[in-house]
C-alpha cells in the first residue's frame, strides 16, 4: 500500500518526510503506458509531488508542478492535493534512455535546458509562482535546489524509481529532510553525513518494510506526526468535459458530428477516455443556437 509518515527528529530541528508510492507509480505507468524513463521520471515528480501535498494545510488548498527541461518526455506536469494525493502525466509516456543497462537516463530524458515551476493556490485571490532553473534534471537535486531557492530551507531531497526487468514498478517513493531555521550546526553536520552516505531511497524501500522503519533506521528521537496513504486521484468526469464540449464553438460541434458521428475526449491527468454520442453533440449545438 501507498504510505508516507511525516515528524520530526533532532530535538525538532528538522522535518522529516517518506514514502514509499510504489503502487501509485505502477498505477501512472498503467494508465499512460509509460515506457522505463517516463515511469523513473514521472515516478519521481510523483513523489515529491507526495511530499509537497502531505505539506498542504486545508483541501482548499493545490500545488501544480511543471516541470519543462526541452527533453524528448516533453513536459513533466503533476498536481498535488491535500494529504498527499497526486495525478500527472509526461508529454511524451513512450521513452526509453539509459546511461548504462542498469541505469536510466532522467537527465537526458528531462532535459536540462529549462526551468521548474511550481503553482500553489492557497485559496488566495492569485496563485503563488516560484520558478527556478533545472540543475542536473535528475529531480532530486532540483528539488532541493527549488527549496533552497524559492522555500529559504535546505533541504535533502532523495526521489527513486526502480524498474523491474520486466518494466513493471519495483519500487518508488522519497525521503525528504528538511533544515529549520534553528538547526545547530552539529545537527546540520549529520543532516550532511547522511546524505552523502545514504543508499538510494527506491533501494531502502525494497531493504525496509515501511518508510517509517527507514526514518528509525536513521534517527534515535523521529517523532511522526501524522502519516497519509496517498493515492492517484483525478478529479475529471464526464460532466466536466461535457461542460468545455457545451461551450466549444458550433463550428467545431458540428465538424465533430459530420466527421465523426460523436466524439472520445481523454483525459491528460489520468488517460480515462469518455464518449459522446452525436445526440449529446447535437443537443449542445441547439442550446448555443437557443441562446442557453
Ligand atoms: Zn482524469
Amino acid at each position: 500500500m501507498n504510505y508516507l509518515t511525516r515528524g520530526t527528529a533532532l530535538n525538532n530541528e528538522v522535518r522529516i518526510f517518506c514514502c514509499d508510492i510504489t503502487q501509485l507509480v505502477q498505477e501512472a505507468q498503467d494508465r499512460h503506458d509509460l515506457w522505463p524513463t517516463a515511469t523513473a521520471a514521472l515516478g519521481r515528480t510523483l513523489a515529491v509531488g507526495t511530499v509537497m501535498g502531505s505539506m498542504l494545510k486545508s483541501p482548499q488548498e493545490k500545488i501544480e508542478i511543471q516541470i519543462n527541461g526541452k527533453g524528448p518526455l516533453g513536459q513533466i506536469v503533476v498536481d498535488c492535493y491535500y494529504g498527499g494525493n497526486v495525478r500527472g502525466y509526461v508529454d511524451n509516456p513512450h521513452v526509453y534512455l539509459e546511461k548504462s543497462p542498469e541505469k536510466l537516463d532522467v537527465g537526458q530524458a528531462v532535459g536540462t535546458e529549462g526551468v521548474i515551476r511550481v503553482v500553489k493556490d492557497l485559496g488566495m485571490k492569485q496563485p503563488f509562482v516560484s520558478e527556478v532553473d533545472l540543475q542536473t534534471s535528475e529531480l532530486g537535486d532540483d528539488f532541493a535546489y527549488y527549496y533552497m531557492v524559492s522555500e529559504q530551507t535546505p533541504s535533502m531531497v532523495a526521489l527513486g524509481v526502480l524498474i523491474d526487468t520486466d518494466r513493471s514498478v519495483k519500487s518508488a517513493g522519497a525521503l525528504v529532510i528538511q533544515l529549520m531555521p534553528n538547526t545547530s550546526e552539529e545537527n546540520i553536520r549529520i543532516i550532511e553525513d547522511i546524505a552523502a552516505n545514504i543508499k538510494p531511497i527506491s533501494q531502502l524501500l525494497l531493504e525496509y518494510d515501511s518508510p517509517r522503519d527507514i526514518v528509525d533506521a536513521l534517527f534515535d528521537d523521529y517523532k511522526e506526526l501524522g502519516q497519509a496513504n496517498p493515492q492517484f486521484t483525478c478529479e475529471c468526469s464526464r460532466e466536466k468535459f461535457g461542460q468545455v464540449l457545451a461551450h466549444l464553438p458550433v463550428s467545431d460541434l458540428k465538424t465533430m458530428i459530420e466527421e465523426d458521428h460523436g466524439c472520445e475526449v481523454v483525459c491528460r491527468f489520468c488517460s480515462e477516455r469518455y464518449q459522446f454520442s452525436q445526440a449529446e453533440l447535437e443537443e449542445y449545438v441547439r442550446n448555443q443556437e437557443a441562446g442557453k
